[in-house]
């Protein structure tokens, strides 16, 4: 195997604004691993003009989570296109999704964020479900659905976290080390 592949599957936790997307795909590239994100997929679906569409699109609107069984359907859909190892960004989102089992990490990467922090990258990175309202209702859902998550991985030995704070390159660079792979 050449060095630095490594079959391994990483899922990548943060809030919004944390870069964890940014970080997933340097990640994945570097590891020649499979990455999606459920956010992305999901703004895609939003614009496809059906059901499916219309209903993801009203979550989205909302800054709401989508519910469950379609993203356990995205989720299978997803997974069975991965073959060696994969970056998943965006899910688990809740305890109930992680409590599924349905993604065998191997490690779980957390990027802890000052709040200002990820408050300022959000004002800079103009996505269309970026309002104030929508930013705010997803940081109260982080905080109520997605940190005890942390827990549960930091009770299974997965959980890594890392000082999301720095540089894109400077993150980066602790991954790495963090999951004993060089630069
Ligand atoms: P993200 O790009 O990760 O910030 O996700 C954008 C939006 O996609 C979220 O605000 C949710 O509406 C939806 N979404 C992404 N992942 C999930 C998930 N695991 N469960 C439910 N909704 C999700």
């Amino acid at each position: 195997m050449p060095e630095n592949v490594v079959a391994k599957n990483i899922i990548i936790m943060g809030p919004q604004g944390s870069g964890k997307s940014t970080q997933g795909k340097l990640l994945a590239e570097k590891m020649n691993a499979y990455y999606f994100s459920t956010g992305e997929r999901y703004r895609t679906i939003a614009k496809e003009n059906s059901d499916l569409g219309q209903k993801v699109k009203a979550f989205l609107d909302a800054g709401e989570l989508v519910d469950d069984p379609t993203t356990f359907e995205l989720m299978d859909r997803e997974l069975s296109y991965t073959q060696g190892g994969f970056v998943v960004d965006g899910f688990p989102r809740t305890l109930v999704q992680a409590e599924r089992e349905m993604v065998p990490a191997d490690n779980v990467i957390y990027l802890k964020v000052d709040k200002d922090q990820f408050i300022k990258r959000l004002e800079h990175r103009g996505r269309e479900d970026d309002t104030p309202e929508q930013i705010a209702t997803r940081l109260r859902l982080y905080e109520e659905k997605t940190v005890p998550i942390l827990n549960y991985y930091r009770e299974q030995g997965k959980l890594i976290e890392i000082n999301g704070n720095g540089t894109v390159e400077e993150v980066h660079t602790l991954i790495l080390a963090a999951l004993g792979m060089t630069r």
